[in-house]
C-alpha cells in the first residue's frame, strides 16, 4: 500500500511504500532493518521517581512482564543501596529467562561487588558501573579531578571484568563533559574490556543534532564502540534525543514505560518502541519486542507505581485513541487511518476502546456511533433531535455519562418529548 508523507516542502508530497493496512506483524517490513536493544530501566532510573517505591514481588512482576514482551536488558536497581534493593534483585535474578538482570554500581569495589553478588544467579546477568564525567559533577559533586575519574572508570570495568564479560559502563552527564574527556574515558573503559558505553543525557540538555553528533564522534574515533543512549526528558526531548543517537549507529536505548524517571522521566519505553515500529520503513530501524503486551505492562506499572500517565500521553494516555472533534469523528468513524496512524490493537488495546467523546466540539456522526453501541437506532430526524438535546445538556454537564445519552436518546425517540422537555428538566 502506498501512503503520501509531506516532505519538509522540498519535493512536496511523497510516497512511502507501507505495509497494507500498515500494521500486518507477520511478514513486517525490511528483513534487513537493524534491530534495536533495549536496556529497560522501569525497575531503576523509573524507581528512581519521586513518589515510586516497589516491594520486592511487585519489582518482579514487573520484571517478569518486561521479559516477557522480549526487552534485551532489564535494568533492576542499585544492589548497594540498600538490602530490600539488593534482595529484590536477587530475586529478579533468579526468576527471569530470556532477558539480562542488571544493577548498577559506583565505581567503588563494594559496589561492584555487591551488584555482581546481586545479579550471579542470574541466567544472563551484568553489571553498569558509572561515574559522573563532566566537570560540574567533578569538581561539586565529586571533588574528583579529571585523571582520578578516569583511574574510577578504568579499575571500576577492570573490577567488574573479573566476574563477567557483560561489564558496561555509563558516563553520567555526558551531554556536559568535555569533549577529550569523553573519549578518554571511553579509550579507557574499552581498553579493559567493557560491552556497551552509555553516553547519558542525564539532565536533559542535549538537542537531537548535538546528541547525533556525539554519537558520531565517539564512533568514528572507536568504530568497534556499542553505544546506548541513555536520554531525559526535562526539554521534552528524550524520545528525539534516542532516536537520533539510533540513526547514527547507537545499538541500545534506555528506556522507561510511562516515561517514568527522574525529575522528567527517561525516553518512554512506549513511545520509542511505536516510534520505531510505526516509521520502520523509513528509520531502516525496527525491535524485536511484543507491542501487543504494551497497554496491559504500562498499567501493570502505573497499578503499582501508584503514577497514571497523563491523558495526552503518547500510545498509553487515555486518550491515544480518543476523538473529541467532529470532522475528527467523522474520519475516524469512517476509516480510522484518518486520524489514527497506529491501530489500537497493535498495542494490546481492543479496538473497542477507540473512544468517541461527545462533548460540545463533537459531531452527529460520532454521537450515531455511541448510540448505536447503546442499542438506539435513531432516524435521522431522532439524531438532529438527540444532538440538539446533546447540546443543551452539555451546557449545563461538563461530560455526559452512558445515563445521560440514554436519557438524550429516549427523549429525541418519543413522539410527545420536546427539546423543552428535557431542558426543564435539570438534564
Ligand atoms: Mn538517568
Amino acid at each position: 500500500m502506498l501512503r503520501a508523507c509531506y516532505n519538509g516542502g522540498k519535493e512536496g508530497l511523497i510516497t512511502l511504500h507501507i505495509l497494507p493496512s500498515f500494521g500486518v506483524r507477520k511478514e513486517r517490513g525490511n528483513a534487513m532493518a537493524r534491530i534495536v536493544k533495549f536496556f529497560e530501566t522501569t525497575l531503576r532510573d523509573g524507581e528512581q521517581t519521586p513518589g515510586i517505591n516497589y516491594f520486592a514481588e511487585e519489582k518482579l512482576e514487573i520484571a517478569q512482564a518486561l521479559a516477557a514482551m522480549g526487552f534485551d536488558t532489564l535494568d533492576c536497581g542499585f544492589a548497594i543501596s540498600g538490602q530490600p534493593e539488593f534482595e529484590a534483585i536477587q530475586l529478579i535474578a533468579r526468576n527471569i529467562d530470556g532477558a539480562e538482570v542488571c544493577s548498577i554500581a559506583r565505581c567503588a569495589a563494594e559496589d561492584i561487588d555487591r551488584a555482581w553478588e546481586a545479579v550471579r544467579d542470574a541466567e544472563q546477568p551484568t553489571i553498569h558501573p558509572f561515574v559522573s564525567t563532566s566537570p560540574l559533577h567533578r569538581e561539586v559533586k565529586l571533588g574528583k579531578t579529571r585523571a582520578e575519574v578516569l583511574e574510577m572508570a578504568r579499575t571500576a570495568v577492570a573490577r567488574g571484568r573479573q566476574y563477567t564479560e557483560n561489564v558496561d559502563f555509563a558516563l553520567e552527564d555526558t551531554t556536559r563533559t568535555e569533549h577529550d574527556f569523553i573519549l578518554e574515558v571511553i579509550d579507557a573503559v574499552m581498553r579493559e574490556g567493557v560491552r556497551f558505553v552509555a553516553l547519558c543525557d542525564t539532565v536533559g540538555f542535549a538537542l537531537p543534532w548535538e546528541f547525533g553528533q556525539l554519537v558520531d564522534d565517539v564512533r568514528r574515533e572507536f568504530p568497534g564502540v556499542r553505544i546506548s543512549a541513555h536520554c531525559h526528558d526535562d526539554l521534552g526531548l528524550a524520545v528525539a534525543n534516542a532516536l537520533t543517537a539510533l540513526q547514527h549507529g547507537a545499538e541500545r536505548v534506555d528506556t522507561c514505560f510511562n516515561g517514568l524517571g527522574e525529575r522528567a522521566g527517561n525516553a518512554a519505553t512506549e513511545d520509542v518502541v511505536m516510534a520505531i515500529r510505526t516509521r520502520h520503513a523509513d528509520l531502516d530501524l525496527d525491535v524485536r519486542v511484543d507491542t501487543t503486551k504494551i497497554i496491559p505492562t504500562s498499567r501493570l506499572i502505573a497499578r503499582l507505581s501508584g503514577m497514571q500517565p497523563q491523558w495526552t500521553k503518547s500510545v498509553v494516555g487515555a486518550n491515544a485513541f480518543a476523538h473529541g472533534g467532529g470532522i475528527h469523528q467523522d474520519g475516524v468513524l469512517k476509516d480510522a487511518r484518518t486520524y489514527e496512524i497506529m491501530r489500537p490493537e497493535d498495542i494490546g488495546l481492543p479496538p473497542s476502546d477507540r473512544r468517541m467523546f461527545v462533548g460540545k466540539l463533537s459531531g452527529r456522526a460520532a454521537l450515531n456511533a455511541q448510540l448505536r453501541e447503546l442499542g438506539y437506532d435513531l432516524t435521522p430526524e431522532q439524531l438532529a433531535r438527540a444532538f440538539q438535546l446533546v447540546k443543551i445538556a452539555l451546557g449545563k454537564k461538563r461530560t455526559l455519562e452512558e445515563m445521560d445519552l440514554r436519557r438524550c436518546a429516549e427523549t429525541a425517540i418519543s413522539p410527545t418529548a420536546t427539546v423543552a422537555t428535557l431542558d426543564d428538566d435539570e438534564a
